[in-house]
């Protein structure tokens, strides 16, 4: 079974896009320095790697530069974000799945996608943009699945579990 690197953006979302990709061998990739603040960041984090334990999936994870002073977080992430021309929620996807194609790179894993394309609330159109364009960059297969219809399905299956589901997309800007 071919692998396919997913970038994952929380347990939740996950859920859906995993039960379509099950002709892959997955492996499971945090990197989301949006998420704010650090209690609410490693919540999330915490809840990812332990619904992967219990899916027995391989993971690998990259750590936000500003976790270790949250002071730094708006200089580091939120004032970049807000500034790019194409939308802060444009740069928040190319970041993370600029991250994603190169850790596929390093890992020789061909295939990627990520569970950002789960949520009706995401511009599913612009992911799919960046996507296809990292993946003609650096020659690796984006694999593109629709996990809109059975997203909720997949919340309600982490909450059955007891895991932590949130109320808000990630940056500080999403929580008003
Ligand atoms: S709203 Fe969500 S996708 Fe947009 S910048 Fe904030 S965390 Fe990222």
């Amino acid at each position: 079974m071919e692998k396919i690197l997913l970038h994952t953006c929380c347990a939740p979302c996950s859920a859906s896009i995993i039960t379509l990709l099950q002709n892959y061998q997955i492996v499971s990739l945090w990197f989301n320095p949006n998420i704010y603040p650090k209690t609410e960041h490693l919540l999330r984090y915490e809840t990812w790697q332990n619904y992967m334990k219990l899916l027995n999936i391989e993971t690998i994870e990259v750590k936000a530069d500003w976790l270790d002073d949250e002071s730094l977080y708006g200089k580091f992430w939120l004032d970049d974000a807000v500034q790019c021309e194409m939308g802060r929620c444009y740069y928040c996807y190319l970041k993370r799945l600029e991250k994603t194609t190169e850790i596929a790179k390093k890992n020789n894993i061909k295939n990627f996608t990520t569970s950002l394309l789960s949520s009706p609330y995401q511009k599913h159109d612009t992911i799919i943009e960046i996507s296809k364009n990292l993946a003609k960059e650096n020659n690796l297969n984006f694999v593109y699945v629709d996990p809109r219809k059975i997203f909720y399905n997949g919340v309600n299956s982490v909450k059955k579990l007891g895991l932590y589901s949130q109320k808000y997309c990630g940056c500080k800007l999403s929580m008003r």
